[in-house]
Protein backbone atom coordinates (compact mmCIF):
# COMPACT_ATOMS: atom_id res chain seq x y z
CA UNK A 1 0.00 0.00 0.00
CA UNK A 2 1.58 3.45 -0.76
CA UNK A 3 1.84 6.01 2.13
CA UNK A 4 1.09 9.53 2.89
CA UNK A 5 4.59 10.77 4.17
CA UNK A 6 3.81 13.43 7.13
CA UNK A 7 4.81 16.89 6.55
CA UNK A 8 6.84 18.95 8.60
CA UNK A 9 6.46 22.84 8.39
CA UNK A 10 9.14 25.48 9.43
CA UNK A 11 8.04 28.52 10.66
CA UNK A 12 9.58 32.03 11.94
CA UNK A 13 10.17 35.40 11.39
CA UNK A 14 12.19 36.14 8.26
CA UNK A 15 16.17 35.82 8.69
CA UNK A 16 16.14 33.88 11.46
CA UNK A 17 17.52 30.52 9.41
CA UNK A 18 14.72 28.68 8.16
CA UNK A 19 16.32 28.54 4.92
CA UNK A 20 19.59 27.19 6.61
CA UNK A 21 17.85 24.64 8.31
CA UNK A 22 15.77 23.26 5.43
CA UNK A 23 18.96 22.78 3.36
CA UNK A 24 20.45 20.97 6.26
CA UNK A 25 17.72 18.71 6.82
CA UNK A 26 16.90 18.25 3.01
CA UNK A 27 20.11 18.12 1.98
CA UNK A 28 19.48 20.66 -0.43
CA UNK A 29 22.54 22.54 -2.37
CA UNK A 30 19.89 24.29 -4.86
CA UNK A 31 18.23 25.83 -1.96
CA UNK A 32 19.48 29.51 -1.48
CA UNK A 33 19.89 30.76 2.01
CA UNK A 34 18.60 34.31 1.34
CA UNK A 35 20.61 37.00 3.85
CA UNK A 36 18.32 39.72 3.20
CA UNK A 37 15.40 40.21 5.16
CA UNK A 38 12.39 40.64 2.88
CA UNK A 39 13.77 38.73 -0.33
CA UNK A 40 10.45 36.83 -1.24
CA UNK A 41 11.10 33.30 -2.32
CA UNK A 42 8.58 30.67 -3.33
CA UNK A 43 7.82 27.81 -0.61
CA UNK A 44 10.13 25.64 -0.76
CA UNK A 45 9.57 21.78 -0.82
CA UNK A 46 12.03 18.60 0.27
CA UNK A 47 12.56 15.41 1.23
CA UNK A 48 14.22 14.15 4.62
CA UNK A 49 15.36 10.55 5.95
CA UNK A 50 16.28 10.14 9.04
CA UNK A 51 16.79 6.54 10.66
CA UNK A 52 14.25 5.20 8.31
CA UNK A 53 11.73 7.47 8.47
CA UNK A 54 11.05 9.58 5.59
CA UNK A 55 9.11 13.47 5.90
CA UNK A 56 8.31 16.22 3.74
CA UNK A 57 9.62 19.53 4.87
CA UNK A 58 8.58 22.93 3.31
CA UNK A 59 10.19 26.18 4.22
CA UNK A 60 7.10 28.30 3.81
CA UNK A 61 9.69 31.81 3.66
CA UNK A 62 7.39 32.48 0.65
CA UNK A 63 4.61 33.61 2.59
CA UNK A 64 6.98 36.52 4.03
CA UNK A 65 6.23 40.09 3.72
CA UNK A 66 8.94 42.77 4.93
CA UNK A 67 10.26 41.87 7.68
CA UNK A 68 7.85 42.54 10.48
CA UNK A 69 7.92 46.46 12.36
CA UNK A 70 9.74 46.03 15.94
CA UNK A 71 6.32 48.08 17.42
CA UNK A 72 3.61 45.77 15.34
CA UNK A 73 2.20 43.15 18.29
CA UNK A 74 1.85 40.52 15.00
CA UNK A 75 3.38 40.73 11.54
CA UNK A 76 0.59 39.42 8.85
CA UNK A 77 2.80 37.53 6.91
CA UNK A 78 4.23 35.45 9.41
CA UNK A 79 0.55 34.79 11.09
CA UNK A 80 -0.87 33.45 7.66
CA UNK A 81 2.65 31.05 7.35
CA UNK A 82 1.36 29.52 10.63
CA UNK A 83 -1.89 29.26 10.16
CA UNK A 84 -1.12 27.90 7.01
CA UNK A 85 1.40 25.46 8.71
CA UNK A 86 -1.00 24.54 11.42
CA UNK A 87 -3.85 23.41 8.98
CA UNK A 88 -1.68 21.68 6.54
CA UNK A 89 1.22 20.54 8.58
CA UNK A 90 2.07 16.68 10.67
CA UNK A 91 4.51 18.79 12.55
CA UNK A 92 5.88 21.89 13.17
CA UNK A 93 9.75 23.32 13.31
CA UNK A 94 9.34 27.48 15.21
CA UNK A 95 12.83 28.83 14.26
CA UNK A 96 14.06 31.65 16.70
CA UNK A 97 17.17 33.08 16.38
CA UNK A 98 18.68 33.28 19.52
CA UNK A 99 21.82 35.50 19.10
CA UNK A 100 18.93 38.09 18.32
CA UNK A 101 16.98 37.22 21.08
CA UNK A 102 13.02 37.42 21.24
CA UNK A 103 10.85 39.87 19.66
CA UNK A 104 7.18 40.47 19.77
CA UNK A 105 6.40 38.49 16.79
CA UNK A 106 8.00 35.77 18.33
CA UNK A 107 5.80 35.89 21.51
CA UNK A 108 2.95 36.20 19.07
CA UNK A 109 3.65 33.56 16.94
CA UNK A 110 4.21 31.30 20.62
CA UNK A 111 0.82 32.63 21.72
CA UNK A 112 -0.92 31.39 18.37
CA UNK A 113 0.95 28.18 18.34
CA UNK A 114 -0.35 27.70 22.08
CA UNK A 115 -3.77 28.55 21.84
CA UNK A 116 -3.80 26.13 18.68
CA UNK A 117 -3.70 23.13 21.35
CA UNK A 118 -1.82 21.35 18.47
CA UNK A 119 0.87 18.81 19.80
CA UNK A 120 4.02 18.35 17.40
CA UNK A 121 5.40 22.44 17.77
CA UNK A 122 8.93 22.09 18.52
CA UNK A 123 10.72 25.37 19.18
CA UNK A 124 13.99 25.47 17.73
CA UNK A 125 16.69 28.26 18.60
CA UNK A 126 19.03 28.99 15.69
CA UNK A 127 22.30 30.44 15.36
CA UNK A 128 22.69 29.25 18.74
CA UNK A 129 26.81 28.89 18.07
CA UNK A 130 27.15 32.64 18.49
CA UNK A 131 28.48 34.42 21.17
CA UNK A 132 25.50 36.55 21.70
CA UNK A 133 23.34 33.86 21.73
CA UNK A 134 24.08 32.99 25.59
CA UNK A 135 22.69 35.17 26.88
CA UNK A 136 19.27 34.93 25.12
CA UNK A 137 18.69 31.21 25.75
CA UNK A 138 17.48 31.27 29.08
CA UNK A 139 14.65 33.64 28.01
CA UNK A 140 13.14 31.29 25.51
CA UNK A 141 11.06 29.37 28.03
CA UNK A 142 9.06 31.76 28.22
CA UNK A 143 7.18 30.89 25.21
CA UNK A 144 5.96 28.28 27.05
CA UNK A 145 6.74 26.24 24.23
CA UNK A 146 9.12 23.46 26.14
CA UNK A 147 12.72 22.64 26.29
CA UNK A 148 14.16 24.77 23.07
CA UNK A 149 16.01 22.87 20.99
CA UNK A 150 19.73 24.59 19.88
CA UNK A 151 21.02 24.28 16.97
CA UNK A 152 23.41 26.09 14.42
CA UNK A 153 22.44 25.15 11.16
CA UNK A 154 25.52 26.29 9.49
CA UNK A 155 27.80 24.42 11.82
CA UNK A 156 25.40 21.34 11.37
CA UNK A 157 24.96 21.21 15.73
CA UNK A 158 22.25 19.75 17.27
CA UNK A 159 20.26 18.63 13.69
CA UNK A 160 20.35 15.83 14.70
CA UNK A 161 19.04 15.84 17.81
CA UNK A 162 16.60 17.89 16.40
CA UNK A 163 15.52 15.15 14.13
CA UNK A 164 15.22 12.65 16.58
CA UNK A 165 12.58 14.50 18.73
CA UNK A 166 10.73 15.22 15.72
CA UNK A 167 10.63 11.84 14.40
CA UNK A 168 9.25 10.94 18.11
CA UNK A 169 6.65 13.51 16.95
CA UNK A 170 5.81 12.26 13.64
CA UNK A 171 2.53 10.25 13.33
CA UNK A 172 3.00 6.91 11.27
CA UNK A 173 3.17 7.42 7.78
CA UNK A 174 -0.87 7.54 6.47
CA UNK A 175 -2.52 5.49 4.47
CA UNK A 176 -3.19 6.71 1.33
CA UNK A 177 -6.04 6.90 -0.77
CA UNK A 178 -4.37 6.11 -3.37
CA UNK A 179 -4.58 9.09 -5.80
CA UNK A 180 -1.76 10.98 -4.68
CA UNK A 181 -3.93 13.53 -2.57
CA UNK A 182 -4.12 14.57 0.69
CA UNK A 183 -6.60 11.55 1.96
CA UNK A 184 -6.51 9.35 3.98
CA UNK A 185 -8.58 6.88 5.96
CA UNK A 186 -6.54 5.44 8.37
CA UNK A 187 -6.14 7.18 12.23
CA UNK A 188 -3.53 10.18 11.34
CA UNK A 189 -4.65 13.47 12.29
CA UNK A 190 -5.98 14.54 9.06
CA UNK A 191 -7.69 17.61 10.11
CA UNK A 192 -11.71 17.79 8.76
CA UNK A 193 -11.97 20.78 6.76
CA UNK A 194 -15.55 22.38 7.30
CA UNK A 195 -16.64 25.12 4.98
CA UNK A 196 -19.77 27.07 6.31
CA UNK A 197 -21.50 28.37 3.35
CA UNK A 198 -24.75 30.49 2.93
CA UNK A 199 -26.40 33.92 2.06
CA UNK A 200 -25.53 37.00 3.64
CA UNK A 201 -26.57 37.99 6.65
CA UNK A 202 -27.90 34.12 7.86
CA UNK A 203 -25.32 33.77 10.53
CA UNK A 204 -22.54 32.27 8.95
CA UNK A 205 -19.76 34.43 11.23
CA UNK A 206 -22.09 34.37 14.40
CA UNK A 207 -21.79 30.98 13.84
CA UNK A 208 -18.59 30.93 13.26
CA UNK A 209 -18.15 32.76 16.26
CA UNK A 210 -19.47 29.97 17.96
CA UNK A 211 -17.42 27.40 17.08
CA UNK A 212 -14.19 29.27 17.80
CA UNK A 213 -14.67 31.17 20.79
CA UNK A 214 -14.05 34.74 20.25
CA UNK A 215 -11.25 33.84 22.36
CA UNK A 216 -9.84 31.70 19.27
CA UNK A 217 -10.59 33.84 16.84
CA UNK A 218 -7.50 34.83 15.31
CA UNK A 219 -8.05 36.09 11.84
CA UNK A 220 -7.34 39.89 12.12
CA UNK A 221 -9.65 42.23 9.83
CA UNK A 222 -6.86 44.50 9.12
CA UNK A 223 -7.12 46.06 5.64
CA UNK A 224 -4.31 44.42 3.58
CA UNK A 225 -3.91 41.54 5.79
CA UNK A 226 -6.27 39.22 4.78
CA UNK A 227 -6.49 37.30 1.87
CA UNK A 228 -8.98 35.44 -0.16
CA UNK A 229 -8.54 32.68 1.69
CA UNK A 230 -7.31 32.19 5.17
CA UNK A 231 -8.64 29.26 7.22
CA UNK A 232 -8.47 28.94 10.47
CA UNK A 233 -7.88 25.42 12.21
CA UNK A 234 -9.05 24.47 15.92
CA UNK A 235 -9.29 21.37 17.56
CA UNK A 236 -12.73 20.06 19.00
CA UNK A 237 -12.66 17.20 21.36
CA UNK A 238 -8.90 16.45 20.50
CA UNK A 239 -9.71 16.18 16.17
CA UNK A 240 -8.07 18.94 14.73
CA UNK A 241 -10.34 20.31 12.45
CA UNK A 242 -9.93 23.65 10.03
CA UNK A 243 -13.15 26.04 9.05
CA UNK A 244 -12.62 26.55 5.50
CA UNK A 245 -12.17 30.47 4.30
CA UNK A 246 -12.91 32.23 7.59
CA UNK A 247 -11.93 35.85 6.50
CA UNK A 248 -14.18 35.44 3.56
CA UNK A 249 -17.15 34.78 5.80
CA UNK A 250 -15.88 37.58 8.44
CA UNK A 251 -15.47 40.54 5.49
CA UNK A 252 -18.32 42.61 5.92
CA UNK A 253 -20.03 45.35 4.58
CA UNK A 254 -20.68 44.32 1.24
CA UNK A 255 -24.20 44.86 0.74
CA UNK A 256 -25.85 46.46 -2.41
CA UNK A 257 -25.66 44.78 -6.18
CA UNK A 258 -23.56 42.03 -6.51
CA UNK A 259 -23.91 40.69 -3.23
CA UNK A 260 -25.70 37.28 -3.90
CA UNK A 261 -23.11 36.51 -6.53
CA UNK A 262 -20.52 37.36 -4.69
CA UNK A 263 -21.68 35.16 -2.01
CA UNK A 264 -22.28 32.24 -4.22
CA UNK A 265 -18.68 32.08 -5.58
CA UNK A 266 -17.29 32.48 -2.57
CA UNK A 267 -19.65 29.09 -1.28
CA UNK A 268 -17.98 27.55 -4.22
CA UNK A 269 -14.45 28.63 -3.61
CA UNK A 270 -14.69 27.28 0.09
CA UNK A 271 -16.63 23.56 -0.67
CA UNK A 272 -13.93 23.35 -3.60
CA UNK A 273 -11.27 22.68 -0.58
CA UNK A 274 -13.81 21.42 1.88
CA UNK A 275 -14.09 17.44 3.43
CA UNK A 276 -17.75 18.66 4.69
CA UNK A 277 -20.24 21.89 3.57
CA UNK A 278 -22.55 23.17 6.13
CA UNK A 279 -25.14 25.09 4.77
CA UNK A 280 -26.97 27.27 6.69
CA UNK A 281 -29.97 27.97 6.18
CA UNK A 282 -32.38 31.23 7.30
CA UNK A 283 -35.62 29.53 8.82
CA UNK A 284 -37.63 32.59 7.74
CA UNK A 285 -36.72 31.76 4.16
CA UNK A 286 -35.84 28.11 4.01
CA UNK A 287 -36.40 27.22 0.62
CA UNK A 288 -34.21 30.38 -0.85
CA UNK A 289 -33.07 29.22 -4.71
CA UNK A 290 -30.00 30.03 -4.18
CA UNK A 291 -29.16 27.95 -1.16
CA UNK A 292 -30.52 24.74 -3.52
CA UNK A 293 -28.02 25.92 -5.71
CA UNK A 294 -25.22 26.33 -3.25
CA UNK A 295 -25.71 22.28 -1.75
CA UNK A 296 -26.18 21.49 -5.66
CA UNK A 297 -22.53 22.68 -5.97
CA UNK A 298 -21.74 20.57 -3.13
CA UNK A 299 -22.81 17.75 -4.07
CA UNK A 300 -21.33 17.75 -8.08
CA UNK A 301 -17.67 18.43 -5.63
CA UNK A 302 -18.24 15.21 -3.73
CA UNK A 303 -18.02 17.15 -0.50
CA UNK A 304 -20.04 15.70 3.23
CA UNK A 305 -23.02 18.12 3.26
CA UNK A 306 -25.23 19.46 6.47
CA UNK A 307 -28.24 21.38 6.09
CA UNK A 308 -28.21 23.60 9.11
CA UNK A 309 -30.96 25.87 9.98
CA UNK A 310 -29.37 28.76 11.90
CA UNK A 311 -31.47 31.34 14.36
CA UNK A 312 -33.09 28.47 15.90
CA UNK A 313 -33.66 30.79 18.67
CA UNK A 314 -36.30 33.00 16.65
CA UNK A 315 -38.28 30.31 15.39
CA UNK A 316 -41.93 30.77 16.07
CA UNK A 317 -42.66 28.70 19.52
CA UNK A 318 -44.34 25.25 18.84
CA UNK A 319 -42.48 25.12 15.21
CA UNK A 320 -41.87 21.46 15.62
CA UNK A 321 -38.46 20.43 14.27
CA UNK A 322 -39.78 16.84 12.06
CA UNK A 323 -42.20 19.18 10.29
CA UNK A 324 -40.09 22.21 9.23
CA UNK A 325 -36.95 19.48 8.56
CA UNK A 326 -39.62 17.64 6.07
CA UNK A 327 -40.63 20.70 4.70
CA UNK A 328 -36.55 21.61 3.76
CA UNK A 329 -36.57 17.84 2.46
CA UNK A 330 -38.84 18.97 -0.26
CA UNK A 331 -36.40 21.30 -1.47
CA UNK A 332 -33.23 19.25 -1.64
CA UNK A 333 -34.80 15.96 -3.04
CA UNK A 334 -31.11 15.74 -4.61
CA UNK A 335 -29.37 14.98 -1.29
CA UNK A 336 -31.91 13.26 0.34
CA UNK A 337 -29.22 11.90 2.46
CA UNK A 338 -28.12 15.18 3.82
CA UNK A 339 -28.71 15.94 7.33
CA UNK A 340 -31.32 18.61 8.54
CA UNK A 341 -29.95 20.25 11.85
CA UNK A 342 -30.66 22.95 14.01
CA UNK A 343 -28.70 25.39 14.91
CA UNK A 344 -28.60 28.93 17.21
CA UNK A 345 -25.35 31.00 17.24
CA UNK A 346 -26.75 32.43 19.81
CA UNK A 347 -27.64 29.94 22.47
CA UNK A 348 -24.93 27.95 21.53
CA UNK A 349 -27.73 25.17 21.08
CA UNK A 350 -26.73 22.25 18.23
CA UNK A 351 -23.08 23.93 17.41
CA UNK A 352 -21.00 21.11 19.06
CA UNK A 353 -23.22 18.77 18.30
CA UNK A 354 -22.62 20.27 14.52
CA UNK A 355 -19.02 19.56 14.68
CA UNK A 356 -19.98 16.10 15.75
CA UNK A 357 -21.92 15.68 12.59
CA UNK A 358 -19.23 17.06 10.55
CA UNK A 359 -16.53 14.41 12.06
CA UNK A 360 -18.62 11.33 11.63
CA UNK A 361 -19.89 12.57 7.67
CA UNK A 362 -16.34 12.93 7.36
CA UNK A 363 -15.46 9.38 8.74
CA UNK A 364 -18.38 8.20 6.25
CA UNK A 365 -16.35 9.47 3.54
CA UNK A 366 -13.18 7.39 4.07
CA UNK A 367 -14.97 4.33 4.16
CA UNK A 368 -13.95 1.46 1.74
CA UNK A 369 -17.22 -1.35 0.81
CA UNK A 370 -15.42 -4.79 -0.23
CA UNK A 371 -15.77 -5.75 -3.71
CA UNK A 372 -17.87 -9.23 -2.97
CA UNK A 373 -20.72 -7.08 -0.87
CA UNK A 374 -20.64 -4.04 -2.97
CA UNK A 375 -21.55 -7.02 -5.96
CA UNK A 376 -23.74 -8.83 -3.98
CA UNK A 377 -25.97 -6.12 -3.84
CA UNK A 378 -25.51 -4.99 -7.25
CA UNK A 379 -26.69 -8.50 -8.13
CA UNK A 380 -29.63 -8.26 -6.15
CA UNK A 381 -30.61 -4.57 -7.27
CA UNK A 382 -30.51 -6.26 -11.10
CA UNK A 383 -32.19 -8.84 -9.98
CA UNK A 384 -35.35 -6.19 -8.39
CA UNK A 385 -35.52 -4.17 -11.72
CA UNK A 386 -33.14 -4.82 -14.60
CA UNK A 387 -32.63 -1.84 -16.82
CA UNK A 388 -35.19 -1.17 -19.75
CA UNK A 389 -34.32 -1.62 -23.26
CA UNK A 390 -33.28 1.49 -25.69
CA UNK A 391 -34.19 -0.03 -28.90
CA UNK A 392 -33.33 -3.54 -29.42
CA UNK A 393 -30.52 -2.74 -26.56
CA UNK A 394 -30.50 -2.50 -22.63
CA UNK A 395 -27.49 -1.72 -19.78
CA UNK A 396 -25.59 -4.84 -18.79
CA UNK A 397 -23.89 -3.90 -15.58
CA UNK A 398 -20.65 -6.38 -15.30
CA UNK A 399 -19.08 -5.52 -12.24
CA UNK A 400 -18.58 -3.25 -9.70
CA UNK A 401 -15.83 -1.61 -7.40
CA UNK A 402 -15.23 1.20 -5.00
CA UNK A 403 -12.17 2.90 -6.61
CA UNK A 404 -11.99 5.60 -3.98
CA UNK A 405 -12.99 7.18 -0.75
CA UNK A 406 -13.23 10.70 0.01
CA UNK A 407 -15.85 11.13 -2.17
CA UNK A 408 -16.35 7.46 -1.85
CA UNK A 409 -16.80 6.67 -5.91
CA UNK A 410 -17.67 3.50 -6.95
CA UNK A 411 -16.69 2.37 -10.66
CA UNK A 412 -19.20 0.25 -12.78
CA UNK A 413 -18.20 -1.46 -15.74
CA UNK A 414 -20.99 -1.61 -17.73
CA UNK A 415 -21.23 -3.14 -21.83
CA UNK A 416 -22.32 0.64 -23.20
CA UNK A 417 -22.48 3.64 -20.76
CA UNK A 418 -24.53 5.37 -23.39
CA UNK A 419 -27.25 3.10 -22.48
CA UNK A 420 -27.94 4.30 -18.84
CA UNK A 421 -31.00 6.08 -17.56
CA UNK A 422 -30.48 8.93 -15.16
CA UNK A 423 -33.54 7.49 -13.43
CA UNK A 424 -31.57 4.06 -13.17
CA UNK A 425 -28.57 5.74 -11.80
CA UNK A 426 -30.72 7.19 -8.85
CA UNK A 427 -31.67 4.26 -8.28
CA UNK A 428 -28.76 2.52 -8.03
CA UNK A 429 -27.20 5.31 -5.97
CA UNK A 430 -30.31 4.28 -3.38
CA UNK A 431 -29.33 0.83 -3.31
CA UNK A 432 -26.25 1.41 -2.18
CA UNK A 433 -27.01 4.00 0.44
CA UNK A 434 -29.46 1.69 1.35
CA UNK A 435 -27.14 -1.28 1.68
CA UNK A 436 -24.69 0.37 3.08
CA UNK A 437 -25.24 3.60 4.72
CA UNK A 438 -22.93 7.14 3.43
CA UNK A 439 -25.31 9.31 5.15
CA UNK A 440 -24.38 12.77 4.95
CA UNK A 441 -21.87 12.00 2.21
CA UNK A 442 -22.22 12.75 -1.60
CA UNK A 443 -20.80 9.81 -3.36
CA UNK A 444 -20.13 8.90 -7.30
CA UNK A 445 -20.66 6.69 -9.41
CA UNK A 446 -18.88 6.52 -12.74
CA UNK A 447 -20.09 4.00 -15.39
CA UNK A 448 -17.28 2.48 -17.91
CA UNK A 449 -17.22 0.29 -20.80
CA UNK A 450 -15.97 -2.94 -20.54
CA UNK A 451 -12.17 -3.39 -21.19
CA UNK A 452 -11.21 -0.06 -20.09
CA UNK A 453 -11.09 3.52 -21.41
CA UNK A 454 -9.14 3.72 -24.37
CA UNK A 455 -9.21 0.30 -25.79
CA UNK A 456 -12.96 0.66 -25.26
CA UNK A 457 -13.33 3.99 -26.95
CA UNK A 458 -10.98 3.02 -30.08
CA UNK A 459 -12.75 -0.15 -30.19
CA UNK A 460 -16.24 1.56 -30.28
CA UNK A 461 -14.39 4.45 -32.89
CA UNK A 462 -13.40 1.84 -35.19
CA UNK A 463 -16.94 -0.31 -35.41
CA UNK A 464 -18.62 3.46 -35.77
CA UNK A 465 -16.21 3.92 -38.50
CA UNK A 466 -16.64 0.40 -40.14
CA UNK A 467 -20.94 0.97 -40.09
CA UNK A 468 -20.64 4.64 -41.33
CA UNK A 469 -18.64 2.89 -44.27
CA UNK A 470 -20.95 -0.06 -44.50
CA UNK A 471 -24.04 2.74 -45.08
CA UNK A 472 -22.22 4.67 -47.42
CA UNK A 473 -21.49 1.67 -49.69
P1 LIG B 1 -23.35 36.40 7.88
O1 LIG B 1 -23.51 37.50 6.90
O2 LIG B 1 -23.95 35.13 7.34
O3 LIG B 1 -21.98 36.19 8.37
O4 LIG B 1 -24.30 36.76 9.14
P2 LIG B 1 -23.93 37.30 10.60
O5 LIG B 1 -23.27 36.25 11.40
O6 LIG B 1 -23.24 38.59 10.49
O7 LIG B 1 -25.38 37.47 11.23
C1 LIG B 1 -26.34 38.36 10.70
C2 LIG B 1 -27.24 38.85 11.82
O8 LIG B 1 -27.95 37.76 12.41
C3 LIG B 1 -26.50 39.51 12.94
O9 LIG B 1 -27.24 40.62 13.38
C4 LIG B 1 -26.44 38.43 14.02
O10 LIG B 1 -26.36 38.98 15.32
C5 LIG B 1 -27.73 37.69 13.81
N1 LIG B 1 -27.60 36.27 14.20
C6 LIG B 1 -26.68 35.39 13.77
N2 LIG B 1 -26.87 34.17 14.31
C7 LIG B 1 -27.93 34.27 15.13
C8 LIG B 1 -28.63 33.34 15.99
O11 LIG B 1 -28.31 32.17 16.13
N3 LIG B 1 -29.72 33.83 16.65
C9 LIG B 1 -30.12 35.11 16.54
N4 LIG B 1 -31.20 35.49 17.21
N5 LIG B 1 -29.49 36.01 15.75
C10 LIG B 1 -28.41 35.62 15.06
Amino acid sequence: MSARPPLVAIVGRPNVGKSALFNRVTRSRRALVERLAGTTRDRQYGWCRWRGRRFRVVDTGGLEGPDDDPGAPFAAPVREQVLHALAEADALLFVVDAAAGLTASDEAVARLLRRSGRGGVLLVASKSDRREAGANVHELHRLGLGEPLLISAYHGQGVGELLDALAERLPEDAPDAGDGEDASDGEAPRPIRLAVVGRPNVGKSSLVNAILGEERLIVSELPGATRDAIDTPFEFEGRPMVLVDTAGIRRRGRIGRGVERHSVQQAERAIARADVTCLLIDPSEPTAAQDTHVASLAVERGTGLVLAVGKWDLAAPGTERPAFARRIDGRYRFAPWAPVHFTSALTGEGVADLLRLAADIDATRGRRVQTPELNRVLQSAIAAHSPRYVGKRRLKLLYATQAEVRPPTFVFFVNDPELLHFAYRRYLENRIRAAFGFDGAAIRLLFRARGGGLEARAGAAASEARERTEATA
